[in-house]
This record gives structure tokens, sequence and C-alpha cells, in this order.
């Protein structure tokens, strides 16, 4: 988990690498879907276009099916999910559902400064529609409202791990191993 631009997809990635389980990215799967004018990408575009999160009933449906796919059944990296309180409870179901628990949870963090900054530049680099300064702002809001506040529930669950996002990639996919191989 983290703020938009903190690095959570490329840590998810290496990550998914070193312990050789997919990465499963929300936001990549949306935007898959809308680049390809699925019926979910139309659903969703609109609120991904104005930075606001997809309604829960969708974007828990493309979880709950991603994880119950064969490549999933040994493990998996969620990035960008869950983002509020209901995906929290959702996600918990699923869960229990499959039989299996959550390891960790990796926090990454980064000033606002940072993030703002960082993608601007992801901006002219990747063209991501949704990478204006208005919907990146919105996007932060978002984040500081909805999904911060869920740091403190896996917290006290005793799932937490805090990672600092700035800094050399390969130092920070170091550090969250070390996080989580010294729990
Ligand atoms: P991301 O690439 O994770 O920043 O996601 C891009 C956009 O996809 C977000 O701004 C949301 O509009 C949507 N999205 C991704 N994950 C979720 C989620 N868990 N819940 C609702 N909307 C999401």
């Amino acid at each position: 988990m983290g703020p938009q631009g903190v690095g959570k997809g490329t840590q998810a990635a290496k990550l998914a690498e070193h312990y050789s389980i997919p990465a499963i990215s929300t936001g990549d799967i949306f935007r898959f879907n809308l680049k390809n004018m699925t019926e979910l990408g139309k659903e969703a575009g609109a609120f991904i276009e104005k930075g606001e999160l997809v309604p829960d009933e969708l974007t828990n449906r493309i979880v709950e099916d991603r994880l119950g796919q064969d490549d999933a059944a040994q493990g998996w990296i969620l990035d960008g999910f869950p983002r509020n309180a209901s995906q929290v409870t959702a996600l918990d179901a699923m869960l229990e559902k499959l039989g299996v628990s959550l390891d960790a949870v990796v926090a990454l963090d980064a000033d606002r400064s940072v993030l703002m900054d960082r993608m601007e530049k992801r901006a002219q680099i990747e063209g991501r529609s949704d990478d204006t300064p208005e919907v990146i702002a919105k996007r932060l809001d978002v984040y500081a409202t909805e999904t911060e506040p869920l740091l403190a529930s896996y917290e006290q669950r005793g799932k937490l791990v805090r990672v600092n996002g700035v800094g050399d990639i390969e130092e920070i996919a170091q550090a969250i191993v070390t996080a989580l191989e010294s729990r």
C-alpha cells in the first residue's frame, strides 16, 4: 500500500519476481480493460479519469476472480487493493473463502512533493490520462482520506511493514525483503 507515485507498481513487480508469484494490480487490470474498451473498462473509465475510486462492487469482483486463478494458488502480491474500509472487509471474506491469510502488508511512504514530482515525470513518459496535475492531486487526497487510515488497522493486526519509498529502486526492494524476512 502507498500513495500514487510512491513506486508501488515497481516494487510489487520486483517482489513478485523475487518470490516467483504474480503481482496483481487493480490499476493495471482497469487500464487494460479501458484500452481494450471492454464492458469493465467502460464502467470503470469515468472514475479513473477523475481520480476517483472505481465502485467497490466492480473492484472486489475483479480481485476475487483474479485470486481464484491457477497462478495465484501459491501466493500473490496485491498492488492497489484494498483502498478503502469496505475493500478490506471484502478481502477478508475472499481470503477466508480461499482458506489463506495475509503474510504482511507493505506500506511505502514518501512526501507529497516527491510524489507530485514523480507523477508529473511519469505523465511525460507514460502518457497516463489520469496523470494531469488536478487528477494527481485528487488521487492523493483520496489516498489520504480513504486508504491511509487502513494502515492503522493492519498495524493492529500485526501485519504492517513500513518502508521508506524514497531512494534507489534496488535498495528499496532490498529493504522490503529484509523487513519481510526479519518479521
Ligand atoms: P493505480 O494504478 O493503482 O494508481 O490505479 C489507477 C486508478 O484505478 C485509481 O485512481 C482508481 O480510479 C482505479 N483503482 C485502482 N485500484 C482501485 C481500487 N482498489 N479501488 C477502486 N479503484 C481503484
